[in-house]
């Protein structure tokens, strides 16, 4: 099929899926993830300028109220795939977050604990929270529609070889860098 055949059929998509009356607001595409971390009532702030270069994010408590701070210099969808992150955390491992838990990126890992050694926290939580995340940015209903419609014939997912226009097209459209499709596309090809 054509990009630009693709891209109608995704948009079509899309559109049925952000007028379905069953998706709140905050789900429609893009998902409005800020939106879902101040409905759990955590504190965000997205322009965060004390944390070290190489930290993207943290979820910390302070005065019995959670904070996630979010590297200031980062490029907004690397923001919105951090936010998914912490939220994560705070979603599935609340109670191991004690001081708090910052996420820095050490070689191709993409998150991983920095300098508060919460030992908690260890590369299985990691691997949760980076799939809650992705899966949160591109929810299921379209990522298992993108999967069907134009990867199930992939067996393995390290020959998954996407058209860059595509590839730009799904990454504007959630509002997720490239990287992050192709490991949401990849980890459906894993489980097939
Ligand atoms: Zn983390």
């Amino acid at each position: 099929m054509l990009t630009q055949e693709k891209i109608k059929t995704i948009n079509k998509q899309i559109e049925s899926f952000n007028s379905d009356p069953n998706n709140l607001p905050e789900d429609k595409i893009p998902v409005n993830i800020e939106e879902k971390i101040k409905k759990n009532n955590i504190e965000l702030n997205k322009y965060c300028f004390d944390l070290g270069d190489d930290i993207l994010g943290e979820i910390k408590k302070e005065n019995g109220k959670f904070i996630i701070n979010i590297q200031a210099r980062d490029h907004y969808y690397r923001k919105r795939f951090t936010m998914g992150h912490e939220l994560a955390h705070f979603i599935k491992h609340k109670e191991l977050i004690g001081d708090g838990v910052d996420d820095g990126k050490v070689g191709n890992k993409l998150y991983r604990t920095m300098y508060r050694k919460n030992d908690k926290i260890t590369s299985k939580e990691e691997v949760e929270a980076n799939r809650y995340s992705a899966e949160l940015l591109i929810p299921n209903e379209l990522a298992n529609f993108i999967y069907e419609s134009f990867f199930k014939d992939i067996k393995k997912e390290d020959s998954l070889d996407i058209d860059i226009n595509f590839l730009e097209f799904l990454s504007k459209k959630f509002q997720v860098s490239t990287a992050v499709v192709s490991f949401r596309i990849k980890n459906l090809i894993k489980q097939s």
